[in-house]
């Protein structure tokens, strides 16, 4: 299992094959490679705030869409704010935040049930969770930094997917893709001390390195958190990559010391 590795027109992209299997979306998590960014951005950049030129980031997007198989005009993008905001996205949404000027603001998750609605949102180390209710249909993404995950932005999400779409959670298939895997994501006491208020299962998450510092599994911290919304462990795919480890295929934002690219996950229901 895991998320899988695809090449088209020299653009790489990852797919998730419970996903995929389904024939009801079309998907993707970006990876920098087959763009036309140079320098620190080299090259799939899909982020207008990073430094590139915005013909550049659109070039990017027409490419990149080209390669999934997704109608670039489908595109309705968050505004990520670190926080548990979630926002219902309609055919009248398409377009805003990537080909025009969006009024979607401070939401971190994105839903729908409407076809060829492709929703998007931004990483570049942050944890990127991928929800498809194949049963109504309906679809969802959510940007789960450490912020967002004692938020509980995915539980959140799995909740609204519930209450505006009348979701079956046991049905709900879910992917964790790439982000800042538990080995290279070291925190501090504060961050600690906010996971323990939180989750009951806290010291599962973190392993002590000394002087204050900590590693945190953020990974695992939202295959429990999506559990304890009633997703069975059986539907969450994780991808088993790190964005922190593989400059050759991702933007981190760690490593980079905030200098980098941006990263997407997209999914629209077809
Ligand atoms: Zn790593």
């Amino acid at each position: 299992m895991g998320f899988e590795l695809r090449k088209k027109n020299g653009v790489k992209f990852l797919i998730i094959p419970s996903f995929e299997a389904t024939g009801l979306v079309r998907h993707a998590f970006s990876t920098r490679n087959g763009g036309c960014s140079v320098g620190y951005l080299e090259s799939l950049n899909l982020g207008f705030n990073k430094g590139d030129e915005e013909e550049t980031v659109l070039k990017n997007y027409q490419i990149f869409c080209d390669a999934i198989g997704i109608n670039m005009e489908n595109l309705v993008a968050s505004n990520q704010v670190h926080e548990n905001e979630i926002y219902v996205a309609t055919k009248k949404d398409r377009g805003k935040g990537i080909l025009k000027k969006s009024d979607i603001k401070g939401k971190d998750a994105l839903i729908t049930k409407e076809k060829n609605v492709a929703l998007v949102t931004y990483y570049a180390d942050c944890v990127p969770l991928f929800f498809l209710d194949p049963v109504t249909p309906a679809v969802g993404l959510a940007h789960a930094g450490w912020r967002g995950t004692v938020k509980k932005i995915g539980l959140r999400t799995v909740e609204k997917m519930k209450e505006e779409f009348g979701t079956p959670v046991e049905r709900l298939i879910c992917g964790i893709g790439p982000c800042i895997a538990g080995s290279c994501y070291e925190v501090d006491e504060p961050v600690v001390e906010k996971f323990k208020e939180t989750f009951e299962y806290w010291e599962s998450l973190f392993e002590y390195k000394g002087n204050g510092r900590w590693l945190l599994d953020l990974v695992e911290a939202n295959r429990m958190q999506l559990m304890d919304a009633g997703v069975r462990p059986e539907n969450i795919t994780t991808s088993g990559l790190c964005t922190h480890c593989r400059p050759d295929l991702f933007y981190s934002y760690r490593r980079d010391k905030g200098k980098t690219g941006s990263l997407v996950a997209v999914i629209e229901l077809t």
